[in-house]
């Protein structure tokens, strides 16, 4: 059964496999006519397997296991129907605790199809009101909603494709004949079908990469693709497809995007080749990974078909003309050179671009530990001359042409898939089997309390540990932590000292900071009287950690939104008058306290309406 307004028409904000920030979308987010309070009803019969408050994420949420192995999910809630809202709260006063992730016994607390299990709202990490539904198999597979047929749910309307990008992946390929990802506008053709008109030329494999998107009838929202196939001529080299996929792999999805484009500019492009590193079975490719293989000097035709939940699809053709790679054309050997210098990963090459050549032909000198290795021009591009060498050959630590040095800070080759450890005297990098999902060209700089590991453009899988030793005197120890830059501010990592070293995890990587925060959090106490506590807090650098509150030494509950920064009390009887000293102690993470002291109020007796005078 459908969970909100069963019956009647509706529309959904997302779907299963939309490509959200570092993961995939787990399930339909039904809209909830941009209000919170609509009963959330049981889409079976079933019981509560595990009930959770959590502060992001889905907020509060209800887990019901049903009779034959499968899991319905509920997030957002704005509140718990009222037996399962009394259970909660009783082990929130048990745990003395907020936030809590409890598993009832099996059918302790069970609903029957259609039940009301609680209202709608928007807490977690929602960013309006609606119900996020996830239907899970008994394996944790997430499946597609929308394959149990809702009727509440039409649509007619087929996706579109917005851009195209063709993606040399080899040090031998090249589209139109530059080492470098192209893009492509496809131009909608009278029939509905997509063509990009534009000549493509091609040698080697490359990479299809497609930002292409759904779109729903009756709503203006964009949706992740269901399906994708690709032919080329009229032979499968890929598809996808979005069926169901394992709740252990969300973070795969940073493999499956071209995470670079998404860091840079945010546009999301599905890699249509199986990447390194990924073993998700929602690819089926040809024996080449699916990337196209350019050998001969022929036209091919390449068809993209895509499609919606509901089967609505759109075409995209293109012809991509097979060419030998061209010879460069010679010129006079010069070392003059004094223009600018620029270096680019991409998988395992990596691309010098010397700007400013003139006719002259410079040679690049690459330097590592023991031996200095002399490269001409791969070719050119008007004043530029492009450079390319494959890290597995050897791994540089700069790059000289002409008179220009151009460091790369390049240190070691981590393998996915095997632990390994970076050291040197301050700086401990440590991979575990599950780091990484390709292998990784380490490049570290340090500079006194901040340190750079590559760049913010290549995803990892999971954590990675870091002891770092900063240079200078840092005071005092216990504020201090490590943030990462994210491209706008500092967000708070933290860390533990070990001797004058800051040991870390991460999940990204990028430029790291160690700051220190000493400005305890903000509390802006609205009320405390005999019927509820109610304030705003807030916290300047490392964010808020704890907030507790007790009256009289008893503890209680408050509820908090972080969205609006708000806590307000609940009482485990409602009845009870709050009397006696409240202390309201709230924590940053870097473990600066504000602690507020108060005499709960006796509301002030409200003055005797006057009498009108006749
Ligand atoms: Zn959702």
């Amino acid at each position: 059964m459908f969970p909100i307004l069963p019956g009647q028409a509706n529309t959904l904000a997302g779907v299963l496999g939309d490509l959200r920030t570092n993961h995939f979308h787990g399930g339909l987010d039904i809209r909830t006519q941009q209000r919170e309070g609509l009963t959330v009803h049981a889409a079976a019969d079933g019981y509560v397997y595990r009930v959770a408050v959590q502060g992001t994420g889905y907020g509060n949420v209800i887990y019901l296991r049903h009779p034959n192995g499968m899991t319905t999910v509920y997030g957002h809630l704005q509140k718990f129907s009222d037996s399962l809202a009394a259970y909660v709260r009783q082990q929130q006063y048990k745990k003395k605790d907020f936030y809590v992730d409890l598993y009832p016994e099996p059918n302790q607390i069970a609903f029957k199809k259609g039940q009301a299990i609680g209202l709608s709202g928007n807490t977690g990490g929602s960013a309006g009101p609606h119900l996020h539904f996830e239907i899970r198999d008994s394996k944790d597979n997430h499946l597609n909603p929308l394959y149990f047929n809702f009727r509440e749910i039409k649509d007619t309307t087929p996706p579109a494709f917005w851009n195209l990008a063709l993606r040399p992946t080899t040090i031998d390929s090249r589209v139109n004949a530059q080492y470098d990802r192209m893009v492509f506008k496809p131009v909608k053709q009278k029939d509905g079908s997509y063509r990009i008109v534009q000549p493509i030329k091609a040698t080697g494999e490359v990479g299809i990469e497609l930002q292409a998107y759904d779109y729903m009838t009756g709503t203006g929202f964009r949706y992740g693709l269901h399906c994708i196939e690709i032919k080329m001529d009229g032979r499968e080299i890929f598809t996808y497809n979005m069926e169901k996929f394992p709740s252990r792999a969300f973070r795969d999805y940073n493999n499956l995007i071209d995470y670079r484009t998404d860091q840079e500019s945010g546009a999301r492009f599905y890699r249509c080749y199986t990447p390194d590193g990924n073993d998700f079975e929602l690819y089926k490719t040809d024996d080449y990974s699916g990337k196209l293989q350019l050998r001969d000097t022929l036209r091919h035709e390449v068809v993209i078909k895509i499609y919606d939940a509901f089967e609505n699809s759109s075409i995209l053709r293109f012809t991509i003309e097979g060419e030998k790679n061209t010879p460069i054309v010679q010129r006079e050997s010069e070392t003059a050179f004094n223009g600018y210098l620029n270096s680019e990963l991409n998988e395992n090459v990596l691309k010098i671009t010397a700007t400013g050549v003139g006719s002259s032909a410079p040679f690049a000198t690459f330097f590592t530990d023991r031996r200095r290795v002399q490269k001409d021009p791969a070719y050119y591009v008007n004043n530029s001359a492009v450079f390319l060498t494959d890290l597995r050959e050897f791994l540089p630590d700069s790059v000289q042409v002409g008179q220009k040095t151009l460091p790369l800070h390049y240190k070691e080759v981590i393998a996915p898939g095997l632990p390994d450890v970076y050291s040197t005297t301050d700086l401990a990098i440590r991979f575990d089997t599950t780091s990484l999902f390709d292998t990784l060209y380490l490049a570290t700089r340090q500079s006194f309390q901040s340190l750079t590991i590559n760049e913010p453009t290549i995803p990892l899988r999971h954590y990675v540990d870091v002891k770092f030793t900063p240079q200078g005197k840092v005071i005092p120890r216990e504020r201090t932590g490590v943030y990462r830059y994210n491209g706008s501010g500092y967000s708070y990592i933290g860390g533990n000292w070990l001797g004058d070293a800051l040991a870390f995890r991460i999940r990204e990587l990028g430029s790291f900071m160690v700051r220190t925060d000493t400005i305890p959090p903000k509390v802006n106490l609205v009320e405390h009287s005999k019927k509820r506590i109610r304030a705003y807090i807030s916290d300047d650098m490392s964010g808020i950690d704890q907030f507790r509150a007790t009256v009289n030494g008893e503890w209680v509950l408050l509820n908090y939104e972080y969205k609006n920064r708000y806590l307000w009390s609940e009482k485990l009887d409602e009845n009870a008058d709050f009397a006696g000293e409240l202390a309201l102690e709230v924590t940053d993470r870097a473990g600066n306290s504000t602690i507020l002291r108060v005499e709960i109020a006796e509301p002030a007796p409200k003055p005797a309406p006057r009498k009108r005078r006749r």
